[in-house]
């Protein structure tokens, strides 16, 4: 059999033992993994949509015995536990067998948990039904199901309406929020909004993926003021490459409320996740044509180039060793813990 795709290559080892290795702790909690199948994504013309060179092609199928071969191949040694939840393929997908998915691979891993992928229109009774039947722990909304605005100019509650928000204060659930609007935290409705709901709604407990969406400092910078503090509010790292936005985002909140996550499995693919002006996007081998000859062309996977920038990032505050564990993993194991279970 040849080897998986996500088999590292003599680079990839070589980033691993001389920058890597002695950053990552034995025990991680990834707060951030997609389990999925492309199956539950209905869309007849899907092969030639936006996700087929990338998930559709290398993860059609991911479950958790594939995320366990890739973090044993990317980080080996490491004992590794996750929140998952379904990949939020745009409509029309099969919500409820993405969430079945979730309920049967968590069900195996008593130390993992998992999230509830939702849409505007569920109606709150469905959502407590379909939480108490699977034992999944809180809400994965997402900005492509939007109502009543475009994704990338979309409030929070546009994609997470209030009664849903509310039904998460009541039960104590994580909700996992990818922001939307192109000025991603940054954005005054952003922050205001966050404000607003997690004074109303105490309970709801908020994770901010991808930095808050900072994949660069300026946007976390301009919102680590508004937001520090808040006691209900916690950010996951998962696919920022920048050692700036790590940085800005240690400093600016403080790296107690920051989460290891890894987006996976985007991590095991190739590239990097790049800044520049206010934009920022994924380069990879198949979206460039920079000329390379006078170094090594080849890139190495987006895990690594996330766990330097974490590494890097945390130069001027510097990381205790407890600090370093509670980022990887014991942050996350107390926010996933404190959920109510029924
Ligand atoms: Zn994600």
């Amino acid at each position: 059999m040849s080897d998986p795709h996500w088999a590292p290559c003599a680079l990839d080892t070589r980033i691993w033992e001389e920058e890597l290795n002695d950053f990552v702790p034995a025990q991680v909690f990834d707060v951030h993994t997609h389990l999925h199948d492309w199956t539950h994504y209905t869309d007849h013309a899907k092969a030639t949509g936006p996700y087929a060179p990338s998930i559709g092609t290398y993860f059609p199928s991911a479950t958790r015995t594939i995320a366990d071969a890739v973090d044993a191949a990317l980080m080996p040694g490491r004992e590794v536990d996750r929140l998952s939840f379904p990949f939020p393929y745009p409509r029309p997908i099969d919500t409820e067998a993405a969430n079945a998915l979730i309920a049967a691979e968590v069900s195996g891993a008593p130390r993992s948990a998992g999230l509830m992928l939702v849409q505007p229109e569920m109606t709150v009774e469905h959502i407590r039904t379909t939480l108490a039947r699977t034992g999944l722990i809180g809400l994965k909304p997402y900005l492509v199901y939007a109502r009543g605005a475009p994704p990338a100019e979309a409030r929070i509650t546009d994609f997470l309406p209030e009664p849903q928000i509310a039904l998460a204060d009541e039960l104590g659930l994580i909700i996992m929020m990818h922001l939307s609007k192109r000025d991603a935290i940054a954005d005054p409705d952003n922050i205001r909004d966050l404000r607003d709901l997690t004074e109303r709604y105490p309970g709801a407990k908020w994770c901010l993926a991808h930095c808050a969406r900072s994949y660069s400092a300026w946007a976390i910078e301009a919102a680590a003021a508004s937001l520090r503090g808040i006691p209900n509010i916690w950010y996951d790292t998962s696919t920022v490459c920048e050692a700036d936005a790590l940085d800005a985002l240690y400093t600016g909140v403080g790296v107690d409320r920051v989460m290891y996550g890894s987006d996976d499995l985007i991590g095991p693919m190739r590239g990097k996740y790049i800044a520049f002006g206010r934009a920022w996007s994924l380069l990879h081998p198949g979206n460039h044509s920079l000329t390379l000859g006078h170094c090594l062309p080849d890139m190495t996977f987006i895990r690594y180039e996330q766990l330097r920038a974490m590494k890097r990032g945390a130069r001027q505050i510097g990381l205790t060793w407890a600090q370093r564990k509670a980022l990887f993993h014991d942050t996350a194991r107390a926010l996933v813990d404190s959920v109510p279970r029924h």
